[in-house]
């Protein structure tokens, strides 16, 4: 699921967070968030992974990379409707 995170910075500490917290170690790829660059407009687009994989854990909505995230609320708020609409549609992860 994407959003649109026009304060983000790309600076990618939310990916090293939700890593470490959930999987133990800094591998920002494994993360259930990434920032991914705009082709045009202010900020980044965040990506949220919905169902884990081998590669990629799914968002469990912990708000950990919330802490690291110098724009947190606008991150946390992010979350929070990233959570809505996925017990909304009833996806796992
Ligand atoms: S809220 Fe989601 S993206 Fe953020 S640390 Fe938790 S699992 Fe990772
Ligand atoms: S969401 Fe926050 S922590 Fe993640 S890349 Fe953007 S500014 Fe950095």
């Amino acid at each position: 699921m994407i959003f649109h995170m026009p304060a983000c910075s790309g600076c990618g500490n939310c990916s090293m967070a939700c890593s470490f917290h959930n999987e133990g170690e800094f591998v920002p790829a494994k993360a259930a968030i990434r920032s991914v660059e705009r082709d045009d407009g202010q900020g980044y687009l965040i990506s949220f992974s919905q169902e884990s994989d081998e590669e990629r854990l799914a968002c469990n909505g912990c708000k950990e990379c919330v802490k690291l995230c110098v724009p947190g609320e606008d991150l946390e708020n992010i979350i929070m409707e990233y959570m809505e609409k996925r017990n909304n549609t009833g996806q796992p992860g």
